[in-house]
């Protein structure tokens, strides 16, 4: 008699789901394996403070799901997940309509044997007064490319008004001096210099648009060591950014933040990148979730349902050797889609899962800086020290990262064409995107 097939279904193809599905789909095939995404495209997130600063250009960045189906030997199922039916171990996925309203694709059921939730975490505003209604996010390419677009506008119309002698400085603030905020910060420095190289040329570096990065916490980048935080801060204010720490920001109006003493600082544009939670929708699966409403998972990444595990930015999984819960970092999703594969070809063989639980290997943290910097503190995983790296080493592992995801999803030789094309296609492109 035959096996029934198991069908493993994941939700959500970012830097964990994506990877964890192309692993599994080169061993099992489409009729196994199936990843779920609201979106069409792939995206790799770290990258979007680059779309929103318009030194990249997501339109050549995208992968499209479709394709990598089919090279990964998966199936796609292109639609949000809507609802989760435990006990007839099925989801529901809503409907897929184009910009015009029609409906594309209608809603369905996918039926599974194993679920993996991995639809990673948006932008927390803490109920911040104006922060929804006047701040950015960069939990899209949507939003990153709206945020590109102001930014675009607002420096086009300083320069206009600067030539008719009325300038006024252009205010970028951004909430959060975390690793996205600082690197925000760094590559709007970038795309500023690009700006007026390419006509914008009535602006003055350093006075017609000045950066602020906020941090609540006493130091910028605050969970990683104090040496990096320092080098990180140097590096900004050398280049005119000016950083304010200890400054919670309690309220954002159209053209000001307000911080918890009444300090106001003025914000023409403001970015939001001060913490994360994940989508409200898993607080209504009837499973345990946390006050930032990740998943609660065990140490094998489970759920309180045995066949639903969740990994990444929306899961909450201890830290084993640590105290408290794994960080929100592209690291720890990528590490548990490699920990998951190994538990589910277990369960598609029909074994006894393996009793391993996931111990996160941490091999340190790189911020970019710059194009040509950036620093970070590398862990040596087994003899527990940590190093500090800068300049132009940092910022080539830090790209290496990327490069990694890619490897894992395409393989080394289209990793290293698609590098390759990307590298000559920017030759012939300007430095920021200019429309
Ligand atoms: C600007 C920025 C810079 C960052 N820089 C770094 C960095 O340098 N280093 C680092 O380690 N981390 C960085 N991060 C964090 C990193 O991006 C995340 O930790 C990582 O992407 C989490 O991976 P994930 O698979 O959990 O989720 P994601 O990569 O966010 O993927 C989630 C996927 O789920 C899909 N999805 C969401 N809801 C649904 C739904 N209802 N139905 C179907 N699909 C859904 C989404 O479309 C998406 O494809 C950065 C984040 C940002 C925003």
């Amino acid at each position: 008699m035959t096996q029934p097939l198991h069908r493993v279904v994941i939700v959500g193809g970012g830097a964990g789901g994506l990877e964890l599905a192309a692993n599994l789909g080169r061993q099992y095939g489409p009729r196994h394996v199936f990843l779920v995404d609201k979106d069409d495209t792939h995206i790799w997130k770290p990258s979007l403070h680059e779309v929103a600063a318009g030194t990249l250009d997501i339109h050549r960045e995208g992968l499209s799901y479709f394709m990598l189906a089919k090279d990964c030997g998966f199936s796609f199922v292109h639609g949000a997940l809507q609802s989760l039916d435990r006990a007839g171990k099925h989801i529901t996925i809503g409907p897929v309509h184009a910009d015009t309203g029609d409906e594309v694709l209608p809603e369905r059921v996918l039926a599974y044997d194993t679920l993996v939730m991995a639809v990673g975490s948006k932008s927390n505003f803490f109920g911040t007064p104006g922060a929804a209604q006047y701040a950015t996010a960069l939990d899209s390419t949507e939003q990153a490319e709206r945020f590109r677009l102001k930014l675009l506008h607002a420096l086009s119309m300083a320069n206009r008004n600067k030539a008719m002698g009325e300038g006024r400085p252009i205010n970028i603030a951004i909430v959060g001096g975390g690793a996205t905020g600082v690197e925000l910060a760094a590559e709007l420095l970038e795309a500023y210099a690009s700006f007026t190289y390419y006509g914008l040329d009535q602006l003055d570096p350093g006075h017609d648009c000045h950066i602020a990065l906020l941090e609540g916490a006493d130091r910028i980048l605050s969970n990683l060591p104090p040496k990096m935080s320092t080098a990180a801060r140097s590096l900004l204010e050398e280049r005119g950014v000016t950083v304010y720490t200890s400054v919670r920001v309690a309220a954002v109006e159209e053209k000001h933040l307000i911080d918890s003493e009444g300090g106001r600082y003025p914000a023409d544009l403001c970015v939001w990148a001060a913490g994360i939670q994940a989508p409200l929708f898993l607080t209504g699966l009837g499973l345990e979730t946390n006050r930032i409403q990740q998943l609660v998972v065990d140490a094998q990444l489970r759920t309180q349902d045995a066949d639903i595990f969740a990994i990444g930015d929306c899961a909450q999984a201890p830290w084993l050797g640590q105290e408290g819960y794994l960080p929100a970092r592209a690291q720890v999703a990528h590490q548990q889609a490699s920990f998951m594969l190994k538990l589910i070809k277990s369960r598609i063989a029909g074994q006894p899962e393996p009793d391993t639980v996931f111990k996160f290997k941490d091999y340190g943290s790189l911020v970019s800086v710059g194009h040509s910097r950036g620093v970070g503190s590398l862990m040596g995983v087994l003899s527990g020290k940590s190093w500090f790296v800068e300049g132009l080493l940092a910022r080539f592992m830090y790209m290496s990262l990327h490069l990694l995801h890619h490897k894992a999803v395409l393989g080394p030789v289209r990793t290293a064409s698609l590098a390759l094309g990307r590298l000559l296609m920017k030759r012939g492109a300007p430095r920021v995107k200019l429309h």
